[in-house]
């Protein structure tokens, strides 16, 4: 039997996908793995998120590593503190602490001679496989409103949360009704001296209630761990079979979506004004789907405002709307979303021939099946361009893409691989059937959201996340360009 190579794998981002990598990598027997992140603690999105409010609109039993469940999660959708506690714990419990280089930002990744130089402010250091693990939305958008910067008060973006300021005296102004905003707004409503809530565009809003999971039940999963895989599977099948269904076709999940928001809308709001205010003029889950439980009534209690006349300015003392209305505010905060066109860089990241990623995605992310670039051998994304992220278990989506990856790195290892990148033309191909099944999809049903692209085309899978999964559980060899020794 031929010996197996000892592979060097670099991953990039310690958050929940690097470290669903690392896991995989120790469960195939590597150990000789790096993860360089450039922060001092692992979490990724659920480290650098700490907004009031704060939790995953995914069941938490689903959003958990299928390898690694926890039958102790508090709710039915955990708050953002308890799933950060999970992930860190994963990383302590299988010792994938002592890979990590924390505080080491990657400035860039040149493949040279067969393997991958990485560089960071230490050196270079050479591997050969190279893994992103980068996330979707790590860099905040501030928004270009006249005069932001002469506010008085204090102003910070929802994921950059100073806790050093006291809210319950306050004035707040909150800008921005995405996922983020909705979740701090359903949590500060009511608890603060002012909420004023500034909506450019009304949002639809699936109620979602989030029990508390009790004492029996935590004891239960505990007792028959079969209960916590059952509990996935079902959150599976339902996520994938109605909101991944009634993404990606007209069916009758989207109608029945479509129904329960409007319901939720028409039951929850009794003033007219506000109801109409509150209603969108797109269909469901054209732009992110919000799932909230008590949303509607936060924003109905004293002190909170829903204002929906467009911001014309800041100036010290508050926001003034296009009616020339003064909202005053001591505090800011800017929900404001993410520059998703930032994806895996700033880093440079140099592949065969000099071509650099900048250069491969001018027109755009592109990627083989979500995993690969061509012209970038032996390099595996996790949450690659056209992920089946929206409204999915990001958590299952990133294991099916690091087993994908494992099966390239098995085939390295046992040395029946030197290096493999997928082809041109089978990239080609693959987009250019992800474009002709994206008017399918609802995210072009006449909304704006960062899902779209710089082609007005959305940046997802236009597929059922289960299609996804079987895409990369059968690699086809015969699209890739495959050297061996
Ligand atoms: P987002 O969805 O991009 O929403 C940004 C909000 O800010 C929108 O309401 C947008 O209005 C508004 N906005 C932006 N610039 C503005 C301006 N200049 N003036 C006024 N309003 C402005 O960002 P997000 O809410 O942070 O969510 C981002 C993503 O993070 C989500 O889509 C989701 O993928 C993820 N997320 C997930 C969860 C979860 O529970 N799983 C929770 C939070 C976030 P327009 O709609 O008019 O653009």
């Amino acid at each position: 039997m031929a010996e197996k190579r000892i592979l060097k794998v670099a991953i990039i981002g310690a958050g929940m996908s690097g470290l669903c990598m690392a896991a995989k990598l120790q469960d195939a027997g590597i150990d000789t793995f790096t993860v360089f992140e450039q922060a001092d603690e692992v979490g990724g999105t659920w480290r650098d998120n700490t907004y009031p409010g704060l939790s995953c609109d995914v069941p938490s039993r689903f959003y958990s590593y299928s390898f690694r469940p926890n039958p102790g999660w508090s709710r039915f959708m955990s708050p953002g503190p308890e799933i950060h506690s999970y992930f860190q714990q994963v990383a302590t419990e299988r010792g994938i602490r002592r890979h990590i280089r924390f505080g080491t930002e990657v400035r860039s990744a040149r493949y040279r001679d067969g393997q991958w130089c990485v560089g960071t402010d230490d050196g270079e250091e050479v591997f050969d496989v190279l893994i992103t693990a980068t996330g979707v939305l790590r860099v905040p958008r501030y928004p270009d409103i006249p005069g932001l910067d002469t506010f008085a008060g204090p102003s910070f973006h929802s994921a950059r949360w100073d806790h050093s300021i006291s809210l319950p005296d306050k004035r707040i102004g909150l800008i921005g009704t995405g996922s983020t905003g909705v979740q701090i707004s359903a949590e500060l409503g009511g608890k603060v001296r002012g909420l004023k809530i500034f909506q450019r565009t009304a949002q639809w809003v699936m109620p979602s209630p989030n029990v508390r999971y009790s004492r029996f039940t935590k004891a239960a999963m505990r007792r028959w761990p079969v209960l916590n895989r059952l509990g996935y599977r079902f959150w599976q099948f339902y996520i994938e079979n109605m909101l991944g269904r009634a993404a990606v076709e007209p069916c009758f999940q989207r109608g029945l979506m479509q129904w329960l928001c409007r319901v939720n809308l028409r039951f929850s709001v009794r003033d007219p004004d506000l109801r109409r205010r509150l209603t969108p003029d797109y269909q469901a889950m054209c732009k992110r789907q919000i799932l909230a439980g008590h949303y509607y009534q936060a924003i109905q209690k004293p002190g909170v405002e829903v204002v929906s006349e467009a911001i014309d300015h800041v100036q010290p003392n508050g926001v003034v709307t296009a009616d020339g209305t003064l909202h005053v505010a001591d505090l800011l905060v800017l929900a404001t979303g993410f520059d998703a066109r930032a994806y895996v860089r700033p880093m440079e990241i140099v592949g065969e021939n000099g071509l650099t990623l900048d250069e491969a995605w001018e027109d755009g992310p592109r990627a083989y099946r979500s995993v690969a670039v061509p012209g970038f051998p032996n390099l595996f994304m996790l949450m690659g361009p056209h992920s089946p992220i929206g409204n999915q278990s990001l958590v299952m989506i990133a294991e099916n893409q690091a087993d994908y990856a494992m099966w390239w790195i098995n085939q390295i290892r046992d040395g029946r691989v030197v290096a493999a990148a997928p082809t041109e033309a089978a990239t080609k191909n693959y987009n250019e059937e992800m474009k002709a099944a994206m008017p399918q999809t609802v995210w072009m049903t006449g909304c704006k959201s960062w899902y779209l692209g710089k082609d007005g085309l959305p940046e997802l899978f236009p597929w059922t996340p289960i299609r996804h999964r079987e895409l990369l559980s059968t690699p086809r060899t015969d699209d890739y360009e495959v050297r061996t020794a």
